[in-house]
């Protein structure tokens, strides 16, 4: 099974965000059934499409972002109640932009992904590292570090689930890929960290997205690496025909 994740960002209101998923819908469900495809519109977006009938069965949404509390005086944040109500089941958690452009720490991206957790969200946790930190030489030092601030004191029940995104965050919206070399190193290490973590079954089932640059002209050559289980895409799953091309190539590995 191939998990093909669009992260649309800061973009599309309503109605743009209502036109695209009745453009995709048209375009009819991915050809191979062991495609997963899911959207991660922004909150306002998500809750008008959930509540649209617009949204075909075989396409899940997830927010972009989750609160790290269950309720309560924390304005402008968004609990997963309320994003299981606008019928959500994933939520991103650390990515780059809220990382690197928000500020957000390490025990703040554990307090969500707990949150998503006891709140029946799948979380996808992001993680990966700058340009600095590749060209010391700390990359694997730094994506441990995310995972293990994130995992710590974690075990997962049956019916929890969770995603990891690997995405180097200089190829993140740069238009550079990682290359294949660099995604299965990094992929690798993280399938081992995993297993460390959470124990080698649970650690050995989690699916390992790809994140950064990804378009339909390089998908093919990622998605078949034996360490990837899919992609998270940010530009090229703006536009619906892209965004279903690639859940054809995923399809075809
Ligand atoms: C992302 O937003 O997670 C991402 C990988 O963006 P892009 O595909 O545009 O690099």
């Amino acid at each position: 099974m191939k998990i093909v994740a669009g992260n649309w960002k800061m973009y599309k209101t309503i109605d743009e965000a209502q036109t695209y998923v009745r453009q995709i819908a048209a375009l009819g469900a991915p050809q191979k059934a062991g495609v997963q495809a899911i959207l991660f519109p922004n909150y306002v977006a998500l809750g008008a499409l959930s509540g649209s009938g617009l949204v075909p069965p075989w396409l899940s949404l997830g927010a972009q972002d989750v609160a790290g509390e269950a309720e309560g005086a924390f304005t402008g944040e968004v609990s997963p109640a309320m994003i299981v109500s606008a019928g959500a089941r994933y939520a991103l958690v650390g990515h780059s932009e809220r990382r690197h452009i928000i500020g957000e720490s390490d025990d703040l991206v554990r307090r969500k992904l707990v949150n998503c957790l006891r709140g029946s969200i799948t979380p996808v946790l992001c993680v990966g590292e700058t340009i600095e930190e590749r060209r010391a030489g700390t990359m694997k030092s730094v994506i441990f570090r995310q995972l293990d601030a994130a995992l710590a004191d974690l075990t997962l029940t049956a019916d929890q689930h969770l995603l990891v995104a690997y995405e180097p965050v200089w190829a993140i919206g740069t238009g550079e890929n990682a290359t294949p070399e660099q995604i299965e190193e990094a992929h690798n290490l993280i399938r081992q960290h995993l297993a460390s973590c959470l124990g080698d079954s649970t650690g050995r089932a989690i699916p390992l997205l790809y994140g950064g640059s990804v378009k339909p002209f390089n998908f093919a050559s990622i998605v078949s690496l034996p360490s990837v289980d899919g992609g998270l895409i940010g530009g090229a799953s703006l536009k619906p025909d892209n965004f279903w091309e690639l859940l054809q190539i995923a399809g075809g590995c």
